[in-house]
């Protein structure tokens, strides 16, 4: 008999194994600066942080499926990911889990109450040394324990099942307002926003809940410039108050293409708060209804889009530029005309890491770089399908506004362009079809049925 039971054991395990095909390993890491920082997102905060009211985290997720096709993100609770940190860290997860360039993504919640993750030189001017220090000794600590955790996730699968539903935010709110002197940073209710939530959830073989990743299209930007207290904002209050409903589990934030969109109302912590707790009741009303199954097998994919930049203007214009009541049109004339004096021309295109994961025929996952504007997600479900998608943004590299040729035609602070060494320009309206034909092609490559 009892040889009998190990036999009908050893029969059904298979079955079991099958029951919850993927591994998954989880990781989190605090990341809140311990020394005073320069804090990122407005230009006016020269002086570093003052204080924490809530800490940020990176935390990571491995995924392998049967085939033993590996892949981790990392979200994490910073304005941005500097393309070349994040490369460097993806060698070194290269060389030590075997993983291709293409299985990993980062992605940052773009808070605005987070520190620099980066020192850009340009922007370092008129800023006192001592804070500078501080936050390029912070950056090389960051560098070390993004690339730890997805480390530490990878060391700890263990059988998982996943799948994934959507919500709604009510609080994302498209910040184009059109007035009389121009397009300003404020509030518009009749434009256009991504108010879908991303609901992604991992669950023991006993469907005992692990961790969940939700993604939402909407700057962090509850707390705006005058704050100097260290938060992860919205996306971080919402991520500490589902571990405080869930004890044991991790919830991640992935940003969406919410370039356009700012949370409404905003201007206080107690706004980020409020918000994070909108989003965490909407994510766990979405956790108690049954979510679509996630089966293997998992296919990854990356490419880099040469987003073309317009030629600088002629000289006489560039030195008009600088003479221009509009902050942006001056600081881009200077710069040109900087790169003219050294004997340099600006580049004509700036590489754009896209990347998009294929779950079996189930789900696809596309992660666009920068800052993507609401309208990515449409040009993407007309091009690839609208179904069994979720469009993320400010993954890989954070490097400015992707606007998309109606938002250069129309202007406004979304269609300012690129800032980044060298790379200083606008994009011109054929960025949009590069972007959208890449997203395609890799669809196709990773056999997502275009529908
Ligand atoms: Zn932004």
């Amino acid at each position: 008999m009892k040889r009998f039971l190990v036999l009908v054991l050893l029969l059904l395990s298979p079955l079991h194994a099958a029951d919850a095909p993927w591994q998954v390993g989880l990781a989190t890491v605090r990341i809140t600066p311990t020394q005073p920082v320069l804090m990122y997102g407005y230009a006016n905060r020269t002086e570093p942080h003052q204080g924490v009211a809530g800490d940020l985290y990176a935390k990571a997720l491995a995924l392998q499926d049967p085939e033993g096709n590996r892949a981790v993100i990392v979200t994490c609770d910073l304005g941005g990911v500097h393309g070349d940190m994040i490369d460097r860290i993806a060698t070194r997860l290269g060389r030590s889990h075997q993983l291709p360039r293409h299985a990993v993504l980062y992605n940052a919640s773009h808070t605005h109450a987070g520190p620099w993750a980066w020192v850009a030189k340009e922007e370092t001017k008129g800023i006192a040394k001592p804070a500078v220090a501080a936050t390029r000794e912070y950056v090389v600590q960051l560098e070390k324990m993004l690339e730890q955790v997805a480390v530490d996730a990878l060391s700890k699968m263990s059988p998982a099942n996943l799948s994934w539903g959507l919500g709604m935010a009510p609080f994302v709110m498209n910040r184009r307002q059109f007035t009389d002197k121009g397009i300003i940073l404020g509030f518009n209710p009749k434009g256009p926003v991504d108010r879908s939530v991303l609901v992604l959830r991992a669950d023991d073989p006993q469907g005992r809940l692990r961790m969940v990743l939700m993604g939402v299209a909407c700057h962090c930007t509850c707390t705006g410039g005058k704050n100097f207290q260290i938060n992860g904002d919205y996306a971080g209050y919402a991520q500490a108050a589902l571990q405080a409903k869930y004890p044991g589990v991790q919830a991640m934030f992935m940003a969406g293409c919410g370039g356009d969109a700012n949370p409404w109302p905003r201007g206080e912590i107690a706004q980020a708060e409020q918000h994070g707790a909108t989003l965490a009741a909407e994510v766990a009303r979405v956790l108690a209804e049954k979510l679509t199954p996630i089966r293997p097998p998992l296919r990854t994919a990356l490419q880099n889009v040469a987003l073309p930049l317009a030629p600088p203007a002629p000289r006489a214009e560039l030195e008009k530029m600088t003479k221009s009541s509009s902050s942006w049109e001056r600081y881009i004339g200077g710069r040109h005309l900087a790169l003219l004096a050294r004997g340099l021309q600006p580049p004509t295109s700036f590489p754009m890491p896209v990347a998009l994961w294929q779950f079996g025929t189930d789900f696809t996952l596309v992660g666009l770089s920068g800052e993507p504007v609401n309208d990515y997600v449409h040009l993407i479900e007309n091009a690839i399908g609208p179904t069994r998608l979720w469009v993320a943004g400010y993954c890989n590299d954070v490097f400015g506004y992707v606007p998309t040729a109606r938002i250069l035609a129309e202007g406004g602070y979304e269609s300012r362009g690129i800032d980044r060494g060298d790379a200083v320009g606008i994009f011109t309206p054929q960025a949009e079809k590069e972007i959208v034909a890449a997203v395609k092609n890799l669809a196709q490559q990773t056999g997502r049925a275009i529908r």
